[in-house]
């Protein structure tokens, strides 16, 4: 594994961190003792990043991590997870929901400190209430000892951009910004980095449009982005490679991002991730995709209230 710095937090990540939706039943039914599995063999594997959420299968996620981490030593893992997103259109960033949510997360997952937390999908949310209201809270929050570092998520890279200038941040998480298909999130990078906020990057499958399986029936990219990614995928299967290595490969390599989260219920496969995350993709086949891709490059997908991605801006 290799490993880089978690933006000015002096900690030091795993480039490829585990995201835990999966044990939530996110992407389909899971057997739990597998899930834990799959977190014990990611670990193993040099990944000391974990990223988790409320929101994923509501709590579930949160609960079955908790187990998976019972006796593992804490401080060889870095522990993130969220507030304010706790079902599809359930979203709530009030101060005193906020403090209920890490209490009710530090509960479930077996510990008496988190050493991130973030607010989960600002764009769904009054930015004003959360630069104004939620990242008090959690800073208050961050002075009792109970969390170490603060940052928001989400997938309009405007409404992250205008969060980072006004509060200062550790970290930001965009998710799908940074694939095959997306490049937004590198563009966008070097202004966090001035801020000092590190730049996470989420979903290099691009929640499984980039996998043999195919994009969930949820998944919200429009239909001429999952027929350029079936065809990468017909094109990755014709040379004989796993689109899922391809797209790991490529979206985990740049070191301007302190980790890639990707996520799995399935041990095998966080192996494989592990496996495909350090290896570079063969340049041929990259340059072929790159064709492939041009007439889709940087397609986004509307998330949020309008408000919070000015048009033109996504
Ligand atoms: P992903 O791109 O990692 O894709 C996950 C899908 O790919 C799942 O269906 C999984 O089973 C499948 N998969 C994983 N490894 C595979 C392999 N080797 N071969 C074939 N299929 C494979 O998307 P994700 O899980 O959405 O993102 C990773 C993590 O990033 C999440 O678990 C979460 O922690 C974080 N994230 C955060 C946000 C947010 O904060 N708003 C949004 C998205 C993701």
């Amino acid at each position: 594994m290799r490993y880089r710095p978690l933006g000015r937090t002096g900690l030091t990540v795993s480039m490829l961190g585990y995201g835990a939706s999966p044990l939530g039943g996110v992407f389909g039914r899971i057997d739990e003792r597998a899930g834990i599995e799959a977190v014990r063999v990611t670990l193993e594997l040099g990944v000391n990043i974990i990223d988790v959420s409320p929101y994923y299968g509501a709590t579930t996620a949160e609960t079955v991590l908790g187990r998976a981490l019972r006796g593992v030593d804490r401080a060889s893992y870095v522990l993130a997870t969220k507030v304010g997103r706790y079902g599809e259109a359930a979203f709530d960033f009030s101060a005193a929901r906020t403090v209920r949510s890490v209490e009710e997360s530090l509960a479930r997952l077996g510990t008496d400190h988190l050493d991130l937390v973030q607010c989960h999908d600002i764009e769904f949310g009054d930015l004003d209430r959360i630069i104004g209201e939620t990242l008090p809270a959690l800073a208050r929050l961050r002075d009792a000892g109970k969390i170490r570092f603060i940052g928001v998520t989400g997938y309009p890279l405007a409404a992250l951009r205008r969060v980072a200038a006004a509060v200062p941040l550790d970290t930001v998480l965009s998710y799908c910004r940074y694939t095959l298909l997306d490049r937004a999130l590198a563009t966008a990078e070097p202004e966090f980095t001035a801020r000092g906020t590190a730049v996470l990057n989420a979903s290099p499958l691009a929640m499984g449009l980039l996998s043999r399986r195919g994009a969930p029936d949820w998944h919200p990219a429009p239909p001429e982005l999952r027929r350029a990614a079936t065809a990468v995928a017909d094109l990755c299967a014709r040379r004989g490679v796993d689109i899922a290595r391809v797209a790991l490969g490529f979206a985990a390599a740049p070191t301007r991002f302190a980790t890639t989260f990707v996520g799995s219920a399935d041990a095998a496969n966080m192996a494989r991730n592990v496996r495909w995350a350090l290896s570079e993709p063969d340049p041929d086949l990259l340059d072929d995709i790159e064709k492939l891709l041009t007439p889709v490059r940087d397609l986004a997908w509307p998330s949020g209230r309008p408000e919070n991605t000015p048009i033109g801006e996504a």
